[in-house]
């Protein structure tokens, strides 16, 4: 019987894997200079921190949860009882949520307490229709700022977000960074009524995903992929224009400090991010695929009032998350993809009674930081040659009687013309010596 991987999955095998390695790494390591650490949470949350969080009338919530059940919750469901609020877990459709829940739950994050920043990589689940770069189980790179309200805090989040990019290799020329602000709870009410009318008003030319979302959420008019309703949107109402004065001036600073930095955007009145939680700043990275198509490897923004939401305390946050998948793809069509580190050292045993040499030498180099591979297959001398190859290695020594009788074995390059003599009896020291200086 053979199985196949459920569709919208996707297995990272060696090179693969190694590229999502490395851009966790990298992101680790840039997200750390600006004072961020790590943070866990389970891949499953309470159905209620989703919904509450990210939103009800939002696809995410509304069609694209990945829903858990034991097995005795879905004898309960087939038999129609209702699930208790603990029985109904979903898996996380993005982190936030997590995040803000693990933080006020461990009591990490506190009303007028220090500022907590936390990064994160992990698996995401949406139940989508896969398409390239779109899996239903994908990965995000992302991080939390929480408890700052400051245009300052923007700033930074974003400075660190184009950072990040920018320290792949990325060419600037071939990103564009949206910003807009979304108001808050004082002037967005208002402009969403404003977009609301809008849309009613031209009910009859925009499609029925839209009409169906104008009472729920109007804003998403705004991410339609249908062209009629693109170029409707175009004239709709700009909520830069019904920004109360207190939103005007954060986002005015946030635009003066990225002026400051010298990181370029484009102002995208129209970005409005899928999900229900965001206030003020938002941001995007679009990617130019070079065919004139559009893609948004990552954003964020601002969410004032989503830990609310959670606990009785306001505090300000927020935080963006990077679509890996697409990450890689981008950095894979500029010719960026990571380098598989191969063996440094192949041990090969030209004898069978060099075999106990070589699985000790191995080891004691592996000891001191090589990277050893040996023969386990009872290989001839030829295949194992072959095997040398076939890794990548950078240094081949054969080991058999005649070395073992005289005490001398070779090292030879096998990248370039290089080869030297050493003693088995300090086989490590001298091996350690030699493949150093060599590398210099
Ligand atoms: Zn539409
Ligand atoms: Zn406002």
């Amino acid at each position: 019987m053979s199985f196949r991987a459920p569709k919208g999955t996707n297995d990272l095998i060696a090179q693969d894997a190694w590229g999502y390695l490395n851009i966790c790494k990298q992101a680790a390591e840039i997200f750390f200079r600006y004072g961020y650490q790590p943070i866990q949470t389970p891949t499953f949350e309470s159905l209620d921190a989703f919904v509450r969080g990210i939103g009800s009338a939002t696809d995410v919530i509304g069609k694209e949860m990945f829903y858990v059940n034991s097995a005795t919750s879905l004898e309960k469901l087939i038999a129609g009882v209702e699930l208790k609020a603990d029985e109904r877990l979903a898996l996380r459709p993005e982190m936030t949520a997590g995040v803000a829940r693990a933080v006020l739950e461990r009591g990490v994050v506190v009303a007028d307490g220090p500022l907590v920043k936390l990064h994160y990589a992990g698996s995401m689940f949406r139940h989508e229709r896969p398409q390239k770069g779109r899996l239903r189980e994908f990965h995000q790179i992302g991080a939390e700022c929480i408890g700052s309200a400051e245009p300052t805090a923007d700033a930074e989040v974003i400075m660190m977000f184009i950072h990040f990019f920018e320290s792949l290799g990325l060419p600037k020329e071939r990103f564009t960074l949206l910003l807009n602000s979304m108001g808050d709870e004082h002037c967005r009410p208002a402009y969403r009524e404003q977009v609301k009318q809008y849309v009613l008003d031209h009910a009859g030319q925009l499609c029925e995903d839209c009409l169906r979302r104008a009472d729920t959420n109007p804003l998403r008019a705004f991410d339609c992929k249908n062209p009629n309703c693109q170029s409707i949107m175009a004239e709709a109402p700009v909520i830069t224009d019904a920004l109360c004065p207190e939103c005007a001036d954060h986002y005015a600073e946030v635009k003066r400090l990225l002026d400051k930095a010298g990181i370029t955007y484009v102002e995208d009145p129209y970005l409005v991010r899928g999900l229900d939680y965001y206030t003020r700043t938002v941001f995007e990275l679009q990617s130019d695929d070079g065919q004139g198509a559009q893609n948004a490897l990552g954003g964020g923004g601002r969410y004032d009032r989503l830990l609310q939401e959670f606990g009785d305390k306001s505090i300000p946050g927020l935080g963006f998350a990077i679509g890996c998948e697409r990450l890689l793809m981008a950095l894979e069509s500029r010719g960026l993809k990571a380098v598989m580190p191969s063996v440094q050292v192949y041990l090969a045993a030209a004898s069978d009674d060099a075999r106990p040499t070589v699985f000790l030498l191995a080891d004691e180099l592996r000891r001191n930081a090589f990277s050893v591979e040996i023969d386990h297959q009872s290989r001839s001398l030829k295949s194992q040659l072959k095997s040398a190859d076939r890794l990548g290695a950078e240094y081949l020594v054969a080991i058999g009687s005649d070395e073992l009788s005289c005490g001398v074995a070779t090292l030879r390059s096998l990248r370039e013309d290089f080869s030297v003599e050493f003693g088995l009896a300090d086989a490590v020291q001298n091996l350690c010596i030699i493949m150093q200086k060599n590398k210099c």
